[in-house]
């Protein structure tokens, strides 16, 4: 019980509207409208990625379902910040998804594909490397070079931020 208001506290303190998300009242707009729920819901087994559904378990600082669960459960969300735009309340769900991804990342609990993805930037400097196929394509359409990005820098930026510590 104290770790959930304790877990609810840290959220509530991270929102940029502390109070506001505890007006959610659950309407579905944010599940209705999110489009990762809409190929991954499944109506009669209740699994699938859903927004509603992590504002509610946030609301009641469920952080063992939240950050124990599959990696669809708060990794599924892409930040298109669709639910932001038709929540009725005004409730900025993405801060609150930054904030469980961020957790998830601090507990050593992220899905094994976000650290992979971390690595390929840690490594060329962004998250898809160059490829000789998309440099042909590129010249066939007539696009000038990628210029490589400066990976020496990149790197020292994510060392003072400490994410190197945290790649697996
Ligand atoms: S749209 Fe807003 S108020 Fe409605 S369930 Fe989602 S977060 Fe709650
Ligand atoms: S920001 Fe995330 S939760 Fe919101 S609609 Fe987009 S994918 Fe769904």
């Amino acid at each position: 019980m104290e770790d959930s208001l304790e877990f609810n506290k840290l959220i509530t303190g991270f929102h940029i509207e502390p109070e506001v998300i505890k007006y959610c009242y659950q309407c579905s707009k944010c599940s209705d409208n999110c489009p990762v729920t809409a190929v991954t819901s499944d109506q009669y087994t209740d699994t699938g990625y859903n927004p509603r559904g992590n504002i509610l378990m946030t609301l009641l600082g469920r952080k063992d379902s939240l950050l124990e669960g599959d990696d669809l459960k708060i990794w599924g969300c892409t930040v298109c910040v669709t639910c932001d735009e038709v929540c009725p309340q005004n409730i900025e769900l993405t801060e609150v998804f930054t904030f469980l991804k961020n957790q998830s990342i601090a507990l050593g609990k992220g899905p094994e594909f976000i650290y992979g993805q971390a690595k390929a930037v840690y490594e060329n400097g962004k998250a898809i490397p160059p490829q000789p196929a998309i440099e042909r394509r590129r010249e066939q359409l007539g696009l000038p070079k990628v210029s490589a990005p400066d990976v020496g820098e990149v790197q020292s930026l994510l060392k003072n931020m400490g994410a190197d510590k945290k790649l697996k």
